[in-house]
């Protein structure tokens, strides 16, 4: 059986990835599939009854060509000159109905050169968790990998406990990260580097092949895509909670959900992440971070830019400085779409800070403030829910009556405005006490009915569901799970 596979990332130099195959599992069996992606990939017929054994690595498609690629990374600001797939194997590539190569990649599938000390296995909690959270991004429209299926391997992990085994099948525009070049820039092996930044470009960008200088052209393309992606995280409370440079993706797509979590309560100190001691990745804390990365990725571009090291060095650093104010344009233009206003005014960031401080101090929940906010785009007499989930805050009353003052010129309906503010902010995220005990359902007891449940709603976030109203609700006290933790 084929599945139409191309193999562009194996034509790189051979020092970019190592051929390896999956290790066979004991008794694989489909927990998830992902009927519209496969639908999207045109891979229904293919897969067919054989989802289980494909998708486990059990069994591979004729014209796979199974590869872990190599990568470096900076963690949590420290450099490792060598990570890698340790437990990833990439299939191939196909082309989805949107004409692009789409990278098709087992997750847990066993160990590889790069695995060091790991079992290049993963637990059954964190694949769901990612295959749900992934999907919940999608559905909030925020650039992310994909998940197609997560197989059950019938072996146990070993971690801190015994858990049950699984396999992820990742979809994604490509696995390029910031740390793939940093690979090749620690080794000084600049034909690598040469290579991957012309197929980077092929694959991602490929009108800057003609731009004057192709690698600062390519590193303002991936510098304004994480502008673009980092607000469309700080717009729904999104905390990756591990933004090393490895779990970069050049594509500008969310990549590797481990210890993430959306904020209940707003405050941009949130950290989710056990292992996040010092808030290096807090929610607020995700733009100065990303332009970290970027400055460690433009690094590896200097002797692709111009052949003088302070010329290249000059064009670069424009390029990252310019970050703050391009990621800031982004997110002020997103907060406008939040709170209903169309017109751009120099006000707007001001009128924003004052409601996100407003909400800081009551302790409010973030989305659904905003969920709330849109109701009272119907008029005043729809304010009840806001002004009791910020228990009427000094200072909303004149906060409200600027927001109104403030929609007059856009001449928008209130049921339009209402509506378009609907559009942006979700009524349902995945929220961590939801999903932390839909995962230990399935985890603990192989029910997997609150995981498809909690799947269905955030899959349609902007819409009522309709007895499932308790779910748009904060954690109560006794429900909150403070700390995620990576489930490698
Ligand atoms: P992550 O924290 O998932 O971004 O992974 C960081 C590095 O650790 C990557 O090189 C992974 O391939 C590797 N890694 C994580 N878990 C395992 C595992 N169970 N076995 C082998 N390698 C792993
Ligand atoms: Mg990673």
């Amino acid at each position: 059986m084929n599945f139409g596979f191309e193999h562009s990332y194996a034509t790189l130099p051979p020092q970019c990835f190592v051929d390896v195959a999956p290790t066979p599992v004991a008794s694989p069996e489909l927990l998830v599939f992902n009927t519209a992606l496969a639908s999207f990939l045109e891979l229904d017929a293919g897969l067919a009854d054989h989802a289980a054994s494909l998708l486990s690595g059990n069994e591979l498609p004729g014209d796979a060509r199974p590869i872990a690629m190599a990568y470096a990374g900076h963690q949590f600001g420290n450099f490792v000159p060598q990570l890698g797939d340790g437990r990833a194997i990439l299939l191939g590539e196909r082309r989805g109905l949107d004409g692009e190569l789409h990278d098709l990649q087992l997750k847990g599938s066993g160990r590889t050169p790069f695995s060091r000390s790991g079992d290049g296995r993963a637990a059954v909690g964190p694949m769901l968790r990612e295959y749900l959270i992934s999907e919940a991004m999608h559905a909030l429209d925020i650039p992310t990998t994909r998940s197609l299926a997560v197989v059950a391997t019938g072996e146990p992990v070993r971690r801190e406990e015994i858990l049950p085994g699984a396999v992820l099948t990742r979809v994604a525009a490509s696995h390029l990260r910031v740390g793939t070049f940093e690979y090749f820039a620690a080794r000084a092996d600049h034909d690598a580097l040469r290579a991957l930044l012309d197929y980077s470009i092929g694959r991602h960008a490929p009108a800057l092949a003609s731009a004057p200088v192709p690698a600062l052209a390519f590193l303002k393309w991936v510098a304004d895509r994480q502008a673009a992606l980092i607000a469309r995280w700080l717009g729904v409370g999104f905390i990756h909670g591990v933004m090393n440079t490895d779990n970069m993706a050049l594509s500008g797509e969310t990549i590797d959900y481990g210890p993430c979590a959306f904020m209940d309560h707003y405050d941009p100190a949130t950290v989710f992440s056990s292992i996040d001691h010092r808030g290096r990745y807090a929610w607020g804390n995700q733009p100065a971070i990303a332009q970290w990365n970027l400055a460690r990725f433009a690094e590896t571009l200097v002797p692709l830019i111009d052949p003088d090291q302070a010329v290249a060095i000059q064009g670069a650093t424009a390029v990252i400085n310019r970050f703050p104010a391009e990621f800031e344009a982004r997110h002020q233009q997103l907060l406008r779409a939040k709170f209903g206003i169309t017109a751009v005014r120099e006000s707007d960031a001001a009128l924003a800070s004052r409601f996100l401080a407003l909400l800081q101090q009551s302790r409010a929940d973030f989305t659904l403030a905003f969920h709330h906010l849109a109701a009272a785009a119907l008029g005043a007499t729809h304010e009840g829910p806001l002004r009791a989930l910020l228990g009427n805050a000094d200072g909303l009353d004149d906060w409200l009556q600027e927001w109104r003052m403030r929609q007059q010129p856009d001449s928008l309906s209130p049921a339009d405005r209402h509506a378009a503010m609907r559009r942006v902010n979700p009524a349902f995220i995945p929220r961590n006490h939801l999903v932390e005990s839909a995962l230990n359902a399935a985890s603990d007891r192989g029910d997997l009915a609150p995981f498809r449940s909690l799947l269905a709603v955030v899959q349609h976030p902007f819409q009522d569901h309709p007895g499932r109203e308790s779910w748009m609700q904060p954690p109560r006290e006794e429900e909150r799970v403070p700390a995620t933790f990576c489930g490698t």
